[in-house]
């Protein structure tokens, strides 16, 4: 698909969930959030689902804990208009509680369509909800900040998953936001260590530079090794 073609398959989607009623949260909400960004990105970061600011806006991640995303990815030297950013349901669920199976159910193939429209290299997982669909059965003090393969069933038909907390986790709690500049600081690494799987000529650095070496599969446990920081530092995200 070209990067317009896309554009487009992600805009009819978009309009699909502005109008969906498939679950009761449509009732509440002001506005729906299918979420936004690079349609040609590598890299797709997935929440739970809006909150106050972003029902209001009808845009991910724009209240608190969207400006803690950004500050994630500008650690990176990264913006938010790089990555596309959406999530696990795309209407507000009141008073901000926990999605329930159901609604979660009834809007799965809205994300997985989108996923296999990005074809991301990475999915970045923003707390519990958004980590149950990628890796199911995984414990988020566990596997938050390790990289593992994504489920092809998910729409990710190639990536890699990094795990985080969710930024509002991170907001009350400040050892968790330490921990998510530390998580967040695997990104890099994951995108070129799924290039290499991907078997994708690696776009990063200068030209004439090296490409990165080959991650390192660590045994059973499906989780993978990023690559040296050496090559880290010669990556450019586009
Ligand atoms: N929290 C989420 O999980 N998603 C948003 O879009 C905003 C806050
Ligand atoms: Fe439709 Fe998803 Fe909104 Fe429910 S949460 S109404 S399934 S778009």
């Amino acid at each position: 698909m070209t990067e317009g073609e896309r554009g487009v398959a992600l805009g009819a989607i978009a309009a699909e969930v502005r109008d969906c009623t498939r679950c009761r949260l449509h009732e509440t909400r002001t506005k729906a959030v299918p979420g936004e960004g690079d349609p040609s990105t590598e890299v797709v970061f997935v929440g739970e689902g809006p909150g106050f600011n972003e029902d209001h806006e009808g845009r991910p991640f724009i209240g608190r804990a969207g400006d803690l995303l950004v500050k994630l990815l500008a650690s990176l030297g990264w913006q938010r208009s790089d990555v596309f950013i959406t999530n696990v349901v795309k209407c507000r669920p009141p008073e901000n509680r926990d999605p329930l199976p159901d609604e979660i159910a009834a809007c799965s193939s809205y994300l997985t369509r989108q996923l296999e429209i990005l074809d991301p290299a990475v999915v970045v997982t923003l707390g519990r909800f958004s980590m149950a669909r990628f890796l199911p059965g995984a414990r988020i003090s566990q596997v938050h900040g390790t990289i593992r393969p994504a489920d092809p069933e998910t729409g990710a038909r190639n990536a890699l998953v990094l795990a985080m907390y969710h930024p509002a986790a991170a907001l009350r709690t400040q050892a968790i936001e330490r921990e998510s500049f530390d998580d967040i600081a695997g990104l890099p690494g994951a995108l070129v260590a799924s290039r290499n799987r991907r078997g994708e000529a690696p776009a990063t650095g200068p030209s004439g530079s090296p490409p990165p070496t080959a991650p390192t599969m660590i045994g059973a446990p499906p989780a993978i090794s990023s690559v040296e920081p050496a090559d880290i530092d010669q990556l450019t995200l586009f």
